[in-house]
């Protein structure tokens, strides 16, 4: 997601890299990088100017280098890392701040009307929000309103069915109407939250917006919900603004972020409109709803990785306090072979290896060829499967004779092994660096500052 913006950015970085002080040439240099990256990604030209204005009205006369005094010692920051960290702020202000949180209703089912074109992922989103809502422990009801199209309402049911959520669907009844007695129906089925998904167009028209002018009048739901393509990046925008004039919308749901490289839409929709965007839509299957977060997109598109994010994952599938545990020893960048180890295992349960690889920074930094596909996962597993437990927990007692010793062991050249060990010793570098970060570790949720 977002490679072009991205690679804008790290270019960026590199131009930077070694410089003692951040000089109006420079920052030029680097914004003109970052200029093109952004409109290459189909940000709005508009939103694109104002954010290298601000970036450049900030970093120019920078500070050469400061010291920062941290419960651990002196860091020193360089002029790259103050770049770095003004383009993240300003990314987070540009996306952010952001509150995720729907409206509930006190006196009746709340309601979540589901807006978007044809081909949105309208319908998916509602099944994921069904889905979302199930695990908070509330009864949904779903309710087909996009009449004009059977296989919209034969999809939802089909939703409704995977989750064991009632779908109301009724023939002859005009969608105001159909919504209208969709609350009758919650009553009876003790639903307290009524997701309508709407009829969509391939375009907005005058006939569509009207219809969805009296649905909102029939049923004032309490959250109305833009679904938005981020493949379609500018005009993504163009839609949101027309939608959210006629009908007032409380927030948007992006989808399609899995798949896109360009993914404009991120970052100008809320600057545009001045909406927030509430989820992202991050693949097909039911699960991939993801919580918006400015800061760890921020993060993503800087290439430093989702670290906020990656602990969220790691919580929900090891038991918390090892996870803790696990974070709170990563960062410090103590950890050993076997630590590296269960970390690519629990990264390989997680899912799209490709997508954790992205939030997981150091991957990112990797060198070539060492992409961490499966076979290389499992080539890895059986080096350090070879090794001594103390071989794995003190890296550096691997000397010349001992890494023959694993390669043999393990079916794999010498250079595998050092090639490993090499990784392996980049990535407490980084890790630690990470860890040092000002800030960041109180950030995690759950990880007390070390
Ligand atoms: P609707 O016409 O707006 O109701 O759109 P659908 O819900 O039918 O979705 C259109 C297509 O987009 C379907 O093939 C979905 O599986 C797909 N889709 C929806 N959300 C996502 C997403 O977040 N990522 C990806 N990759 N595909 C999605």
């Amino acid at each position: 997601m977002l490679e072009t913006v991205a690679k804008g950015f790290k270019a960026a970085r590199n131009k930077l890299k070694g410089r003692t002080e951040i000089t109006a040439d420079a920052v030029d240099d680097a914004l003109r990088d970052i200029r093109v990256a952004l409109l290459e990604a189909d940000v709005a030209f508009d939103v694109v100017k104002r954010f290298v204005a601000r970036v450049r009205e900030k970093a120019v006369g920078e500070v050469v280098e400061t010291k920062v005094k941290t419960e651990k010692g002196t860091l020193k920051v360089t002029p790259q890392d103050h770049f770095i960290k003004i383009c993240h702020d300003e990314l987070e202000a540009l996306m952010g701040p952001v509150d995720t949180s729907l409206k509930t209703n006190s006196k009746r089912p709340t309601g979540v009307m589901m807006v978007g074109l044809q081909g949105s992922g309208k319908t998916t989103t509602t099944g994921k929000l069904a889905s979302r809502f199930l695990k908070e422990g509330k009864k949904p009801l779903l309710v087909a309103a996009d009449i004009y199209r059977p296989a919209a309402v034969e999809q939802l049911k089909v939703l409704g069915a995977q989750l064991g959520v009632p779908v109301y669907s009724e023939e002859g009844l005009k969608p105001p109407e159909l919504c209208k007695k969709a609350q009758d129906v919650a009553f009876r089925e003790k639903a307290n939250v009524i997701l309508y998904d709407t009829a969509g167009r391939l375009a907005i028209d005058e006939p569509l917006m009207e219809e969805l002018e009296q649905i909102k009048a029939a049923v004032a739901p309490d959250n109305i919900l833009l679904v938005c393509d981020a493949m379609i990046g500018q005009d993504a925008v163009k839609t949101a603004s027309e939608f959210d004039r006629r009908l007032a919308i409380d927030g948007f749901i992006l989808t399609k972020l899995d798949g896109d490289a360009r993914g404009g839409a991120a970052l100008s929709i809320k600057e545009i409109t001045g909406k927030p965007i509430k989820f992202l839509g991050m693949g097909e299957s039911l699960d991939r709803l993801e919580e918006f977060r400015p800061e760890g997109l921020a993060s993503r598109i800087l290439g430093f990785g989702d670290i906020v994010g990656l602990m969220k994952d790691f919580e929900q599938h090891v038991d918390e306090d090892q996870a803790k545990k696990d974070a709170e020893k990563i960062l410090s960048g103590d950890f050993s072979l076997d630590d590296f180890v269960n970390q690519i295992r629990l990264v390989r349960k997680m899912g799209p290896l490709g997508e954790l690889m992205e939030k997981f920074p150091l991957f990112g930094e990797l060198p070539e060829g060492f992409q961490f596909d499966d076979k290389q996962l499992t080539r890895i597993v059986a080096i350090v499967d070879s090794m001594t437990r103390t071989e794995r927990q003190r890296p550096d007692t691997l000397n010349d004779a001992r890494i023959r010793r694993v390669a043999k062991g393990s079916g794999r050249d010498e250079k595998d092994v050092r090639d490993l060990l090499k990784q392996y010793n980049a990535m407490r570098a980084v890790m630690r660096q990470i860890g040092d970060a000002p800030g960041l570790l109180s950030r995690l949720p759950g990880v007390k500052q070390l």
